[in-house]
């Protein structure tokens, strides 16, 4: 089974509950059942024959996780019940007994057409959640402008981020095959991506699937960095929160260097710099899948702000920034949208 390659996770986590207060579904439904612990301790039982795919209380508790990592990334030993939970959703696929959503989802993610538009060898990659806010979409056509970058935009569809995190692994490594050869065939030998989704499956998932991409993968704010845009005002006063890809999956700092070329003033949000704000993005179609979750994920963050409708808070991914609009009602932006306006 999947699960068997985070035995180190599974054998501990059932017996230790230090990272229940990160475990944001937890905090939010006020359940034991969406925690680590009891996670890896159901997963556990399927060894023992206590628990099986067939209820389906069990599989929607698996499904029900936000995949944030920031258990995995602050636990003393670093165990990786991020990745036992995303392997526990490849096992219930491979047993045919993934909920009737997931299905659906995964069939919609399963579909790509790519194109390319432009010439030259840096590309960017506009994913189907950035394209879907026309603001960031501006902010980075400026930023490229201010870069002195004219790149070729690839679109189309899914790479295969979200097949992974539903289960679906053979389809997801075929997605990410079908995306390498594109770019392959597009001659792209950088690609900058502002989805940290993305970011995180062409940098670390596709090695893991064998798959090869013929080019370098620069996150948006390490490409601005990299290029050296002159930014001539400052950000002043903002609530950064830190991304559950770029943090907790990727230890990337780029974030954090471009908010330094902002002259940004990072105030603290919440109570603790641990926690996960961004509602799910680690599911990746959280929303889609689990969207009461979301809600109360948000009004989780909302709760949180100083002042909701004047604090500027800076995401990097639009999904997070989507659902804190939506749900949340808060005043957020993206890093393109920030960068974008010290111009
Ligand atoms: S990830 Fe670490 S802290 Fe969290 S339950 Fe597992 S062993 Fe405990």
């Amino acid at each position: 089974m999947h699960i068997d390659k985070y035995e180190e996770a599974m054998m501990n986590c059932r017996f230790c509950f230090m990272c229940r207060h990160l475990s944001t579904i937890g905090q939010v439904r006020c359940t034991e059942v969406d925690t680590p612990r009891i996670r890896a301790a159901m997963l556990y039982g399927l060894r023992t024959g206590t628990n099986s795919f067939d209820d389906s209380d069990f599989v929607d508790a698996l499904y029900r996780q936000e995949l944030s990592a920031c258990c995995t990334r602050h636990c003393v030993n670093h165990y990786d019940e991020n990745g036992l939970a995303i392997a526990a959703r490849a096992d219930v696929v491979e047993a045919g007994k993934a909920p009737e959503k997931v299905q659906r989802l995964a069939r919609k993610y399963a579909k790509s057409e790519f194109k390319a538009t432009g010439s030259g060898d840096v590309a960017y990659f506009l994913d189907a959640t950035t394209a879907a806010d026309k603001n960031v979409v501006q902010a980075v056509k400026k930023l490229f402008a201010a870069a002195k970058v004219s790149p070729k935009i690839v679109e189309g569809g899914s790479i295969g981020k979200a097949l992974k995190v539903l289960g679906y692994l053979p389809e997801a490594k075929a997605a990410a095959e079908k995306f390498a050869a594109f770019l392959g065939e597009k001659d792209v030998k950088t690609l900058v991506v502002s989805n940290p989704a993305a970011f995180d499956a062409l940098t670390k998932d596709y090695p893991e699937f064998g798959v090869k991409l013929p080019c370098k993968v620069l996150c948006i704010s390490g490409f601005l960095v990299q290029q050296k845009v002159a930014f001539k005002k400052s950000a002043g006063e903002i609530y950064y929160l830190a991304d559950d890809f770029m943090r907790n999956y990727d230890d990337c700092e780029c974030p954090e260097k471009l908010l330094k070329a902002l002259k940004a003033v990072n105030k603290p949000f919440g109570t603790n710099d641990e926690e996960s704000y961004c509602c799910g993005e680690g599911a990746v179609v959280f929303d889609e899948l689990n969207p009461s979750l979301v809600k109360d994920l948000a009004a989780y963050v909302a709760e949180r702000a100083d002042d909701p409708k004047k604090d500027r808070i800076v995401v990097l991914s639009a999904y997070t920034k989507s659902v804190l609009v939506k749900y949340g009602k808060l005043n957020v932006v993206t890093m393109e949208e920030l960068a974008a306006s010290c111009l």
